[in-house]
Formats: structure tokens, sequence, C-alpha cells
């Protein structure tokens, strides 16, 4: 094994003459590579790798330890291997990722959607389901890859779904998504920073939002595949990562019809806070805080409903 190390190292040689690769042994040699460069958990990574170039899922990959793997298929694989190396997240390596019951595009366009998100969706999903016979409609500020507002169209009973994020790539990558999942027609994306690109008097049913979050000196030290790989503008925010939060907490009245849902996924230590903003604006209903699957309080809901005009 010592002797074949070199074919992976920088510049890649040609596999030694008579040793022919098979997946057990790429396997085998690819998770001691990462392994060797720090990598965690490498195994897994490199299953994915393989499974996806040998057109197989990972399980399968188990029954095939014998099967050769060819020239080509090492080829492309080499490459990826390197990036993972590199610490380039195995979303963007693969070039997809699964959010909810959709396969979602991801580059560095746009964040990677975590599964925390997940339950963001699920959490409106769940309000919305008790709202039998309204027309609904829904604003998802910030969207990345769309992974949001495409679920929201995908199971959710919305009529109308409004998709925005100030970042012109993000917004090309989810329109890629929404034509590949052939929801173009479902979702609207609009450019622009916070509701400015909302038209005057525009309401939504539900408003939810999973913006930047993290402060600066958190991002300093998350993980390399995060802050060398993610766009940072989808991450960070000012005033101790709350200051996007809370405007959407100010401006989202604006914008909610009466009885609408603004649903918020938050940072660590930020629930607290933002609920209490929210209670602070006139109109907003008691909020409510959930907690993620680490149990940590992750998601903040609340209902607008202003005073009836008299
Ligand atoms: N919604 C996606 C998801 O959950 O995977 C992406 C979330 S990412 C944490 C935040 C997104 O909001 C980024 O795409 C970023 O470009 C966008 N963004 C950040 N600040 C914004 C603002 N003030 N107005 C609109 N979009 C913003
Ligand atoms: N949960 C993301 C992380 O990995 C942060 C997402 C956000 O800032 N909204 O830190």
């Amino acid at each position: 094994m010592k002797g074949t190390r070199s074919v992976f190292s920088d510049p890649v040689d040609p596999p030694p003459q008579g040793t022919p690769w098979t997946v057990l042994h790429l396997l085998r040699w690819s998770t001691d590579y990462l392994k060797e460069k720090g990598i965690g958990g490498g195994r897994l990574d490199v299953e994915h790798l393989l499974a996806d170039i040998l057109g197989m899922d990972r399980l399968q990959l188990y029954l095939h330890f014998d099967r050769p793997v060819s020239p080509e298929e090492l080829d492309t694989f080499k490459p990826r291997l390197l990036d993972r190396a590199r610490r380039k997240p195995l979303q963007y390596i693969l070039g997809k990722t699964s959010f909810r019951e959709l396969s979602l595009r991801t580059d560095p366009r746009a964040l990677i959607p975590r599964p925390e998100t997940e339950e963001l969706v699920e959490a409106v999903l769940g309000r919305v389901q008790e709202w039998d016979g309204r027309a609904l409609s829904a604003l998802d500020i910030g969207t990345g890859s769309g992974a949001i507002a495409l679920s929201l169209a995908l199971e959710g009973p919305f009529e109308r779904i409004v998709a925005t994020d100030r970042s012109e790539d993000a917004l090309a990558l989810a329109q890629e998504n929404a034509r590949e999942l052939g929801l173009q027609d479902r979702v609207t994306f609009r450019a622009g920073e916070g509701l400015e690109p909302l038209e005057a008097g525009e309401r939504f049913s539900v408003v939810v939002s999973n913006p930047p979050y993290v402060t600066e000196e958190e991002f300093e030290v998350l993980e390399p595949e995060i802050r060398s790989w993610e766009p940072r503008d989808a991450l960070v925010a000012s005033e101790g990562g709350m200051s996007v939060l809370l405007e959407l907490v100010e401006g989202a009245g604006s914008v909610l019809a009466p009885g609408g849902l603004l649903a918020l996924e938050v940072g660590s230590g930020q629930a607290q806070g933002v609920a209490e903003r929210i209670r602070s604006v006139s109109g907003f209903g008691a909020p409510a805080v959930l907690r993620d699957l680490s149990r940590r309080d992750r998601i903040v809901l609340a209902s607008w409903e202003p005073p009836a005009p008299s």
C-alpha cells in the first residue's frame, strides 16, 4: 500500500504497472489518504465520490468490492479526491445534494442547504396545514440555492411563491434548480436586498428566511469546508450575527397578510433575542421557539395579527 501512495500525490502518477485498482482497494487507499490529510470520516466521502462515478448507490459498492476501476473512472475520481483533500465540501464536488424531496444542484455560488433548514420548511408546512381554504402565498428571503422556496412549491399548497436574494450568483443557481425540477412556473425570483425587491402593497401568507446569522468571530473558526468554500456573504451578519434577522422582524409586518406567518432560522443563542424583538413590534402574536434535531433553539415563528382597522 505504501508504495502506491504516490499515485495520488501531486502531480498524480499512473498506478504501478500490473496493479489493477479494484473498488475495495481504491476505497481503502483513498480513505487512508484523506485521513493523512486530516479529514476524519473520509470513508463515507470516498464512498459517495466513487459511487457517483460508477453510477451506483453507496451500498452497491459493498456488493462490488472486486470490480475493477477503469482508467477512465480513475481519471475522473482522482481530481475529485484531491478536491476533497483540499477541503472542498462533498456537495460541491458532487454538484448536488438532497434537501427534503428535492435533488438540488450545489456549487460555490450559493450555500449548501442544511438539514436544520429542512426543519424550518417542516415547521412552515405544519402551520399552513391548519389554514384550509385560504389562497396562500409565500416569500423566501435569501433563497440561496432555492431550497426553501422550491420545497414549499413542491410540498405546500401555495398559489404564489416569490424568492429573493441579494446575490445574483445565488439567484442564477436557484433558477437553474427551478428549471431542472420543473418548478420554474411556480416560483418567481427577484434580485435585491431584504424587502426591497417587493412591490408596494404586496403581501404574503408566509414570510420565511434562513438569513446569514454567523458572527465575524464565529466565521473565522468554522471548518475549512465552510470558511474557504461557501460564500461568506451567505453566512456572516453584523451585530452579533443578528442584523439581517432583526431587519426582517422589523419589516415583515409590511409584507405579511393579516394572520400570516413569519418563520426564521436563527443561530445558537439568538432565538431569545429574536423573540424579544418580535414582542416589541406591535402586531405580532406571541413568538414560538422550536428546537432542531440537535435540541438547539433554531426556529422562531410568529403570526401577524395587526389590530383590525376601526
Ligand atoms: N435559503 C438558503 C438555504 O437555506 O439554504 C440560503 C441561506 S444562506 C444562509 C443566506 C442567503 O441570503 C444567501 O444566499 C445570501 O446571499 C442571502 N442574503 C444575505 N443577506 C441578504 C439580504 N439582506 N437580503 C437578501 N438576501 C440576503
Ligand atoms: N447553519 C449554517 C452553518 O453552518 C449557518 C447558516 C446561516 O448563517 N444561516 O453555520
